[in-house]
């Protein structure tokens, strides 16, 4: 593809030199075209409002007449208040412009001035960076700004790109399908990008808007899909002929009914084992919404059809549970479970690997031992793995390449938000439980401040005497002096002696030896100890149906995916659970938080508030972030557009006509460009 530095050079618009060219290519802008796209990151918005309506802390423009004298203060060094009252209507308004000392002088009383900064509700205070004097000029309600380098100022860089609109707009070439185009009603690409630059109104800004999003989301999600598609079809996958039969029969052998989720993502999961590409999927489901069983009826399914299975969890413990609960649901239909921890050593471990090559053993269960090299299938059908987000990358490629090519199932109880699952995962196929099992008891969760610590611990008393155990939760493990949090070894302390002679206290937390914390971990799934206090290890999949109450101190500190998460370790029985917030937060944010906690269950809703609250970025923490930056599109709030433009993606990629009309030569040229085609990760 003809790259866009050899187009025309932004030399050939009018006032642009050498010098001013350069500083230019230093934005990343070389052609007329890169000017003409080059846009800007928000804008200013001079409207003038009603002080009634302006929020606490909002940005606002006020116009009115300057009501004091203009006080000038000094403080610091080089510090500086200027503070004056302004009648804006009928209100007095407080304007405060810091470091500013010069406006001293240009501003005088009874002056008519505008004034943009944030407003303080409570103070009838604007905290101003911005003043123009005179009455508001209506033409310009917003200003649109470019992030800049060098000399360039916004002005002159909005002078250059009216420039190139005049003499060069024809250059700009319509890229979507005339039929996506008429279904949303979508303006063209060159009313879009010159309203970006140039709004007069609110409306046009939101065409030019609604436009680019779209045209960024589809771009993108093309990619994903062409990748998916070029995955898929240079993977030599095997096409999996289950027993529909015996499947069957062994649903019906389950003591419940599946959920209409699980049957849907079942079906999923089977036509993806029977089709000849290889599966690679992500199975999503809150805690307890059942995915094991999904899992143990596609492990079932492969081996049906002539394969093994394995499973693949982060710690000892759960491989343990899981190979439990497996042998039990499919040791009834003959087939022969098998786990392998560390702790399977000498002749054991030996004549396990030995039946493994041979094909005797149905389903291996265990930690990353299986991904060993000594680790050998016969013939490895299906990989399933839980938790997937504890896993490496490396680790899953290394299992995926276990086996000649088996389909592979990632699990995970982390509900992501639907928009960062076909985001981030866009090229995998991504399946929902988004159902809980009928007659569950939702776990009754409550916000407690500090001061009414004894009346919670009382409360847990009466747990306790009713035969049930107790979690308590702490943010860190050792005091810190920087931050005031309550560790997890002074509770500890602080409960081994409020339940002194009563109950048995035990600690965990991430300093212990793995065996340790497996050794505690028992203790406590043996009801040996009634109160586990610990970190946030006991995050993942733990199973202790008899614990039926939370505390977690600190709440504030945890995010909302990880508390939900926390809070999944009760509520796993038949009795009523509960989960005690202790929590002084500061913030509206934080407070809000605790309160989405305490009014709702379901994972789905409580991500996508964790993401609308902390921004994409920091959803996955900072490691994992991997996320595609869009310039206009914003992943949470135009997450409708995103998967619309999903679709659009699929069908466009699955058509034959994307591949030859002349219409779709653009996107086609667009892929091209991105080295999709040519089978180069996207990364
Ligand atoms: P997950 O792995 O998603 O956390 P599990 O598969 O461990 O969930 O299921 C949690 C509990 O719910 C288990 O005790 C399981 O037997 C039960 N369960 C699973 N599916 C159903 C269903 N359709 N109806 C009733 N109980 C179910
Ligand atoms: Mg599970």
């Amino acid at each position: 593809m003809k790259t866009r530095n050899e187009g025309l050079t932004i030399q050939n618009i009018k006032g642009i030199g050498e010098e001013t060219a350069l500083q230019l290519n230093a934005m990343g802008i070389h052609s007329v075209l890169d000017l003409l796209e080059y846009l800007p990151y928000r804008y200013e918005d001079y409207r003038l409002r009603d002080l009634e309506e302006v929020a606490h802390d909002e940005r606002v423009t006020v116009e009115g007449k300057v009501h004091s004298e203009p006080a000038l203060m000094f403080y610091g060094r080089k510090k500086s208040r200027l503070t004056m009252r302004i009648l804006v209507g009928r209100n007095l308004v407080q304007a405060v412009f810091f470091n500013q000392p010069y406006l001293k002088k240009k501003i005088n009383l009874h002056d008519t001035v505008t004034v943009t900064g944030k407003w303080d509700k409570n103070r009838q205070i604007i905290t101003a960076q911005y003043f123009q004097s005179g009455p508001h000029d209506k033409q310009g309600d917003f200003e649109p700004v470019y992030s800049l380098k060098g000399s360039v100022k916004n002005n002159t860089l909005r002078k250059f790109i009216k420039k190139a609109f005049n003499d060069y707009g024809h250059l700009i070439h319509e890229n979507l399908p005339v039929h996506l185009m008429e279904k949303y009603k979508l303006s063209s690409r060159k009313d879009a990008l010159y309203h970006l630059h140039f709004p007069d109104s609110t409306e046009d800004m939101k065409q030019a808007r609604r436009r680019f999003v779209y045209e960024e989301f589809l771009l993108f999600q093309l990619k994903m899909q062409a990748l998916r598609k070029f995955e898929r079809e240079h993977s030599s996958g095997m096409s999996q002929q289950y027993d529909l039969e015996k499947v069957k029969s062994f649903i019906d052998s389950l003591p419940f009914p599946l959920t209409d989720a699980q049957k849907r993502v079942v079906n999923e999961i089977s036509a993806d084992m029977k089709s000849p590409y290889r599966m690679n999927r992500l199975l999503q489901g809150d805690v307890g919404s059942g995915k094991t069983v999904v899992s143990a009826i596609a492990l079932y399914s492969s081996v049906t059809a002539g394969y093994q299975g394995a499973l693949m969890v982060p710690t000892e413990i759960l491989a343990e549970q899981h190979a439990n609960s497996l042998s039990e649901l499919l040791g009834t239909m003959g087939l022969s479970v098998a786990l392998l921890t560390s702790s399977v050593k000498g002749k054991k471990r030996r004549l396990l690997l030995d039946k493994l090559k041979e094909g005797e053993i149905d389903i291996l269960i265990g930690t990353h031992a299986l991904i060993q090299d000594e680790v050998e299938f016969k013939h490895l059908g299906l990989v399933v793995t839980d938790e997937q987000h504890r896993f490496g990358v490396n680790q899953r490629r290394v299992l995926r390449e276990k086996g000649e090519s088996p389909d592979v199932l990632f699990m995970t109880a982390t509900p992501i938000p639907r928009t960062l699952a076909i985001t981030v995962f866009g090229e995998m196929d991504v399946s929902i439980i988004d159902q809980m099992p009928a007659g569950r008891k939702s776990i009754e969760t409550y916000w407690a401040k500090a001061d009414m610590l004894s009346r919670v611990l009382s409360f847990m008393d009466k747990e306790l005497d009713q035969g049930r155990q107790a979690y308590v939760i702490c943010p860190l493990i050792e005091e810190s002096d920087k931050l005031d949090v309550q560790n997890a070894i002074d509770v500890y302390n602080q409960l081994v002696h409020y339940f002194e002679g009563r109950y048995k206290v035990g600690l965990m937390h991430g300093r212990l030896h793995p065996e340790d914390k497996d050794g505690v971990m028992r203790e406590f799934s043996a009801n040996h100890l009634q109160v586990l206090v610990s970190t946030t290890v006991v995050e993942v999949g733990v199973n202790v149906p008899n614990a039926t109450f939370m505390l977690i101190y600190d709440a504030e500190r945890f995010g909302l995916s990880q508390l939900h998460q926390l809070r999944g370790r009760v509520g796993r029985g038949e009795h009523q659970s509960y989960c005690i917030l202790l929590a002084e937060p500061k913030t509206e944010v934080g407070k809000e938080r605790m309160k989405i906690m305490t009014e709702t269950n379901d994972g789905f809703v409580l991500s996508e508030k964790d993401l609308e609250l902390r921004g994409p970025g920091d959803f996955f923490g900072r490691k994992q972030s991997g996320l595609p930056e869009f310039k206009v599109a914003d992943m949470v709030h135009d997450y409708r557009a995103l998967e619309v433009a999903r679709d659009d993606a699929q069908a466009l990629i699955a058509s034959s006509q994307f591949w030859s009309d002349p219409e779709f030569e653009p996107l086609r040229e667009y892929l091209s460009g991105s080295g999709i085609l040519e089978g180069e990760k996207l990364d």
